[in-house]
């Protein structure tokens, strides 16, 4: 078969999409939704000026005590911003703050001034790209590239104009 000769972890991305058992079309309150289910643990999801996400990371995973916060680049395209959060809602999928080690000091006056309504002070860990290893930002990416891959997917169900599927979403 063909799919044997995928690497064995491309096949354990796929699984993990598929148990996601997302809808079509997904819309990104209904992505984060589904990881925070999967997890038990809310997700709140925050723009945040683009000079704390600077240097080559676009996103910030918060873990914080009894939940998770994503902070993201704003200003960007919405299929940009919503790559971004895949991305890092696809670290959570893989348990990756179980594996790598997250910042415990963290600066919370410089987090409080980019995110002021984020309450910073029960933040236990925070995860950037400085924390984790190539492996798990590959597949980290692969896994959002899967993910994002599915929803592009749907786009072209509508012709491919992303306005088209927008409009057709709002009615
Ligand atoms: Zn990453």
């Amino acid at each position: 078969m063909r799919l044997s000769r995928l690497p064995r972890s491309r096949n354990h991305l796929r699984r993990i999409v598929a148990q996601m058992d997302l809808p079509v079309p997904w819309s990104r309150d209904e992505l984060v939704n589904s990881v925070a289910r999967r997890r038990g643990r809310p997700i709140l999801v925050v723009p945040v000026a683009h000079a704390l996400v600077r240097g080559g990371h676009f996103g910030l995973w918060l873990a914080r005590a009894t939940d998770d916060v994503i902070l993201y680049a704003a200003g960007t395209s919405d299929i940009h911003a919503t790559h971004i959060i895949c991305h890092e809602l696809a670290h959570m999928e893989l348990g990756h703050d179980r594996t790598a080690i997250g910042d415990t000091s963290v600066d919370s006056r410089v987090l409080a001034e980019a995110a002021p309504s984020v309450d910073t002070t029960d933040v236990v860990k925070v995860f950037g790209r400085s924390n984790y290893s190539n492996d798990q930002e590959y597949d980290a990416e692969l896994l959002a590239t899967l993910i994002m891959s599915g929803r592009r997917s749907t786009m072209c169900d509508t012709g491919g104009d992303p306005r088209a599927s927008r409009i057709l979403g709002t009615f």
